[in-house]
């Protein structure tokens, strides 16, 4: 089977409220402003007691001030309640971690202190709907996992990257069985690959999803061919992108050699989470290099929904 697409309160910010960096201050300095500007009022206020010209020219602008303290006081107070709330929570979800999982298998992660063995890398999209361990499962351990925008491995020969870094030591050094490249429906990153324009100003965004150009070609090659709109288009390259990736591995000597030996497998994956599907295939290695001319084939290809 030939290798085909299967079917504003800017001062406070939770960076400020968490941090003991010097930004610290920048919340605290903000809430010590409030504090300082209600003094001055107060004391403001005092002094206008006594003071009966002041009285009357205070009595015509103080409001206003005071109504945007108490509303920035209560802006303020309410982001951080916010914050609190979900590191309550990320706290509740350690421990109960901790006294479900990691305490009740206390032999296996003190192993896994010592060292780990994972069985599959995984390169997944950073989109914080698409998590490899909640979808699929993996426990700590059992994958490492490299995560970035659109699920693109770049080609060996690309600038290096925190993927390339990743690809060797998995590879080379934890020596994973498997590499599993997953995407996903609704990619933004995809989206912005085929939204791009080839003359657009360069971007951290756009300069890393170029990685993807020939995804994208090929998408427009069969767009003109079957009419498909631009969500189709974009649904269309998430996949092929997925397989041009699966090739581009293939550009990493060390990565091909495993690969040859059948010490190294690589998958492509694919999830839907609107109908809430995976597909999942395997790039034939051995099948393929009797195509030649470039052709690689798939194998165990399967829908699980
Ligand atoms: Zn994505």
């Amino acid at each position: 089977m030939a290798l085909s697409v299967p079917q504003s309160t800017p001062s406070c910010t939770s960076s400020n409220l968490h941090s003991t960096s010097p930004r610290t201050f920048r919340i605290f300095g903000s809430q010590l402003r409030f504090l300082e500007t209600k003094q001055t009022h107060v004391r403001l206020l005092d002094s206008v007691k006594s003071n009966s010209a002041l009285r009357v020219k205070a009595s015509r602008e103080p409001q206003g001030v005071t109504r945007e303290i108490i509303n920035n006081e209560q802006k303020c107070t309410q982001v951080m309640e916010n914050e609190s709330d979900l590191f309550s929570e990320m706290k509740h979800r350690f421990l109960t971690f901790k006294k479900d999982k990691y305490l009740k298998n206390l032999e296996h992660f003190q192993n896994l202190a010592k060292v780990q063995t994972p069985k599959f890398l995984v390169i997944a999209c950073a989109d914080s709907r698409v998590c490899p361990s909640s979808i699929l499962g993996f426990q700590p351990g059992e994958a490492f996992i490299v995560r970035n925008i659109a699920n693109l491995v770049p080609p060996y020969e690309n600038e290096p990257s925190e993927t390339h870094a990743a690809l060797e030591f998995s590879v080379n050094s934890l020596g994973v069985e498997n590499i599993l490249v997953v995407g996903h429906s609704c990619c933004g990153g995809i989206r912005a690959l085929m939204s791009m324009e080839d003359n657009q100003s360069s971007s951290f965004i756009t300069n890393w999803v170029r990685i993807g150009k020939s995804a994208k070609l090929s998408t427009k090659a069969t767009a003109s061919a079957s009419n498909l709109n631009f969500d189709q288009q974009c649904r269309h390259c998430e996949k092929v992108s997925i397989n041009q990736s699966m090739l581009n591995l293939l550009t990493y000597p060390w990565i091909e050699e495993k690969v040859a030996k059948g010490k190294l497998s690589v998958h492509g994956g694919y999830y839907d989470f609107v109908d809430c599907a995976f597909e999942k295939w395997t790039l034939d290695y051995k099948g393929s290099e009797s195509k030649g001319d470039g052709e690689y084939s798939i194998t165990n290809h399967e829908f699980w929904s």
